[in-house]
């Protein structure tokens, strides 16, 4: 620990070379980083391009091919060698690019979610990744945030720290940044804390004296949860699926192999042939368009303000049954604003916009000049501006707008004092701040401690029902009184009466002699001076996206740790809570056992004035009852609720870092809006995927059983090895891909969630599948026979009419495959103008196949005359034109039955 521990400030500066007012210079923290290296324990696995292209080669299948070739190559077939090591070449290469593609946007994501750290450098307060500190520089550390380094304090109060990713100590630590220690062992260092660790309570600043692998954790090589993105479940089921795909293709392949022996072919082509249809049925490109798919689908999130930390979210997002949102901030603007004041009383209104610090105070619709008429006033303003951490920073020189740094909330009021010219700064030219208790969602409330002179005297400010059980008395007309019962109950109207207008209030109160700091003292028996309330507007974007949620199938739920009528009457202008609905609060919850939430978690639709564990309990009963819940949380306490739902969402701009690690989806703008956006592109994710296993597999059986039945038939080969590989590895791939970038069809959010575990081939999926590869093994087999019968036995123009048509009905195939909704003749074509590029292009291949005089002869190919052109385009319209008569069929008869009902 470089002995820092019982260094006293003066000694810690030089040793580190630091300066404690305003932090580092970035000239020096760029010359130390260049020096020290980077914050990091492990370095990111960076992919090497030549590594990820050999990947390519070490498929099983790839590698039976290549011996293939080889063999060729001995039996003196060159040219069919060559050609197949073009094919796995070429084939190598879209793979590549493929993959690193798709990983390169999961690295750059997995940047995106690297934690951050508040640093002081050059006087002002930024932040920055965590990876880029330094020995030296000053760090500010809050409730919620990750330890980023080791860190010295030079100032803490209420610090509480949890060690237990390093100690495996689950109690949290207190930490004081005064105590000097000899110790050098970590669990004796109450002045330090250490990478990795989190704050679980109050607020600190500190020096980092260690980084990276000279941290702590560093030493003892302990790694913090590695989160990675982690195969998601579909992934895995899709792995499973292939294990099974391959030792079925694997069997028919060798029956063909064997029919063909037994008939007499050379058992050299029978075994090349076989090898090329294992390799070409075997879809081992899936896994691959599905990380792509999904990969694409994050950049697509990302462009709409959802980062993806966790990939598997990406599927579970398209199954949420029930959004769980918290109110401030997500359903509402979190643009705070004061807008009436309880004193004496009276109600107050304050007038003014935003955060300009200008406005008029108005009893009864008359200016208030003299706020010694209404002294309580005076009193509420000041402690609304000594409990206050916000900033309000002016935009620039002569401009009337304003910019707030901290917490809304403290800002609204900080800007309610301003204007009536008191500011914290004046209040502190007379006094000092001796300790302060940071507000948290448990508690509801806030302190600060004043010193002048040997006097002590502490201001409260926090939930109005809160404060007012920690009141004794109350501030009248400047003096103090007993709070009688009458007095409280009065209170309590004016609480009820403001919230229900849906104003987030806040009580204010103070104690004039305060002999601890401990908090059970502090806040109680203190004095009641009045209300805030304040104004905080809903997202106008929300109304919209809570109706899309509902004809979605999924229910939205809000979860507060407001007052229960200001919930309720932000829920009902959002529509969020039905005539029917419940509502139930923090303390009617801790009354109901779990089987009694379970009974009624159905009917809740707003729970109000909860703190966070009420959270966990809620995501366990809905999940319980077998919803698939997203929540989302900002606190510190938030995190272990988070971690339970299926999709724990964390804010970008409120949230802690404890918080953002715990989610697998971050809001970057904190908008209710923005998951339901998520969610609409986790279902038409999950639909592409669904788009192109349809299109890849339909094709496989149809090759698989074009070969298999012209085995059983007592016919040639229909297909020549290379052929095959060519299809299968060049022509059907960018098509299948262009299928992942399909836009979200239109209903997409007026079906009902699918299930979590409900199978990637249900409603029917597998059914199509296996008629439409069926269907394209008839054509390609009837072409075939066709062929075959009028060139009067001519081999090669018998293979060339198979492999036109195969690619030929492929390419119709997938226009069919964009929707499972419409048929092919009711959608746009050019919506997706990728397919139609890639399907002009593997068009133009095929053409180059039989046209392009060398290629004829390493594919084995003839040029097509007109006639036979006109047989395949009708043998291979034939099913389409069946569909599209059943279309107008069914247009018709409910054009009839409509006017019928007319
Ligand atoms: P949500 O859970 O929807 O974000 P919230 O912000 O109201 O709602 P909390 O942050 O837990 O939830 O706040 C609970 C209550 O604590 C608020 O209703 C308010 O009365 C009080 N409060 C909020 N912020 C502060 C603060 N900075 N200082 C003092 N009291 C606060």
């Amino acid at each position: 620990m470089n002995n820092v521990t019982n260094l006293d400030l003066k000694k810690l500066k030089q040793r580190l070379a630091s300066d404690f007012d305003n932090g580092l210079s970035q000239v020096t923290a760029k010359n130390r980083l260049r020096k020290d290296g980077y914050n990091v324990i492990k370095q990111q696995k960076s992919i090497s391009p030549i590594g990820l292209f050999i990947d390519q080669f070490k498929d099983a299948m790839v590698i039976v091919l290549i011996f293939a070739t080889l063999i060729s190559g001995l039996l003196g077939e060159y040219y069919d060698g060559i050609t197949i090591i073009i094919i796995i070449i070429l084939n190598a290469i879209l793979g590549f690019v493929q993959e690193f593609k798709a990983e390169k946007s999961l690295q750059a994501l997995a940047k995106m979610t690297s934690p951050k750290a508040t640093v002081v450098r050059e006087g002002k307060e930024i932040k920055i990744d965590s990876s880029e500190l330094i020995v030296g520089d000053l760090v500010v550390l809050l409730s919620g945030d990750k330890v980023p380094a080791d860190i010295r304090l030079v100032e803490s109060q209420n610090l509480e720290i949890d060690e237990s990713a390093l100690t495996g100590e689950s109690v949290p630590v207190i930490k004081n940044a005064n105590k000097l220690v000899e110790s050098s062992v970590v669990s004796d260092a109450v002045n330090c804390c250490f990478m990795g660790t989190s704050v679980t309570k109050g607020k600190a600043k500190g020096v980092v004296f260690a980084t990276g692998m000279k941290s702590a954790m560093g030493q003892v090589a302990h790694m913090i949860d590695s989160e990675g993105n982690d195969a998601t479940p579909l992934q895995n089921r899709l792995n499973q699926l292939g294990k099974v795909l391959v030792s079925l293709c694997l069997l028919v392949s060798f029956l063909v192999v064997l029919l063909g022996i037994y008939r007499g072919e050379d058992i050299y082509k029978m075994f090349l042939a076989g090898v090329s249809l294992a390799v070409a049925a075997i879809p081992e490109g899936l896994p691959a368009i599905v990380t792509i798919c999904l990969a694409l689908g994050v950049q697509r999130m990302l462009k709409r303000r959802a980062i993806v930390r966790k990939l598997p979210a990406v599927e579970t997002l398209g199954c949420a049954t029930v959004i769980c949102s918290d109110k401030t901030g997500t359903l509402t603007q979190n643009k705070m604003t004061v807008e009436k004041i309880y004193v004496d009383g009276k109600y107050i209104d304050v007038t003014g916009e935003g955060y300009i610090p200008s406005g008029q105070f108005l009893y009864k619709n008359s200016l208030i000049k003299n706020f010694s008429k209404i002294s309580s006033l005076k009193t509420l303003l000041e402690i609304g501006a000594i409990c206050n951490n916000s900033k309000l920073l002016k935009r620039g020189m002569g401009s009337l707008k304003y910019d707030l740094s901290g917490d809304p909330t403290d800002g609204a009021l900080n800007v309610c004092s301003q204007k009536a010219k008191i500011t914290k700064e004046k209040i502190l030219e007379e006094h000092n701040i001796y300790t302060e208790l940071p507000f948290d969602s448990d508690r509801k409330m806030m302190s600060v401690i004043l010193q002048k002179n040997n006097n002590l005297r502490s201001y409260t400010k926090g939930a109005p029902d809160i404060i007012l059980s920690r009141c004794s008395k109350i501030l009248s007309s400047g003096s103090q009184i007993m709070l009688t019962d009458e007095k409280k109950e009065e209170i309590e109207k004016a609480i009820s009466r403001l919230a229900s207008q849906g104003y987030r209030t806040l009580a204010l109160s103070y104690k004039s002699s305060v002999v601890s700091s401990q908090q059970k003292h502090v806040e109680s028996n203190m004095v009641f001076v009045g209300l805030a309330a304040i104004f905080d507007p809903p997202r106008p974007e929300v109304f919209s996206a809570v109706a899309k949620c509902k004809s979605a199938g999924i229910k939205t739920v809000m979860i507060t740790g407001d007052h229960k009528a200001t919930a309720v009457s932000i829920a009902k202008q959002l529509k969020i809570l039905p005539p029917y609905g419940k509502v139930l609060t923090g303390s009617e919850l801790n009354q109901y056992s779990f089987s009694q939430l379970m009974d009624v978690i159905d009917d809740v639709y707003v729970f109000a004035r909860v703190s966070p564990e009420h959270k966990l309990k809620i995501v366990k009963a809905l999940k319980q009852k077998g919803h698939t819940v997203a929540m989302t949380g900002d606190g510190v306490n938030d995190g272990p609720a988070i971690k339970a739902a299926d999709i724990g969402i964390a804010m970008g701009i409120t949230g802690t870092e404890v918080t953002k690690e715990a989610a697998s989806l971050i809001l970057s703008d904190d908008n209710f809006a923005t998951i339901v956006e998520a969610v609409e592109e986790g279902r038409s994710i999950y639909d592409n995927i669904r788009k192109f296993i349809r299109f890849l597999l339909s094709c496989n059986v149809g090759e698989i059983m074009t070969m298999f039945l012209a085995m059983l038939m007592g016919l040639p080969l229909p297909l020549k090895p290379i052929q095959i590989l060519w299809i299968n590895l060049v022509t059907d791939g960018f098509p299948a891909l262009a299928l992942g970038v399909e836009k979200p069809e239109g209903e997409i959010m007026k079906r009902k969630p699918r299930r979590k575990n409900q199978s990637v081939f249900s409603d029917g999926l597998d059914f199509k599948i296996f008629s439409r590869g069926i269907m394209i093994s008839i054509i390609t087999l009837s072409l075939f026979i066709i062929g075959y019968r009028t060139s009067e036995g001519n081999l090669e123009v018998a293979r060339t009419m198979a492999f036109v048509s195969l690619i030929v009905t492929q390419l119709v195939h997938v226009f069919d495959c964009r929707s499972e909704r419409k048929s092919i003749f009711e959608m746009n074509i050019f919506s997706n103008i990728y397919l139609v590029i890639a399907v002009l292009f593997s068009t133009m291949l095929m053409l180059a196949v039989i046209y392009v005089g060398p290629l004829q002869a390493v594919f084995s190919t003839v040029p097509l005359s007109l006639e036979q052109w006109l047989m395949i385009t009708g043998v291979v319209a034939f099913p389409y034109l069946i569909q599209f008569v059943v279309v107008i069929y069914r247009i018709v008869t409910k054009k009839a039955q409509l006017s019928y009902t007319e």
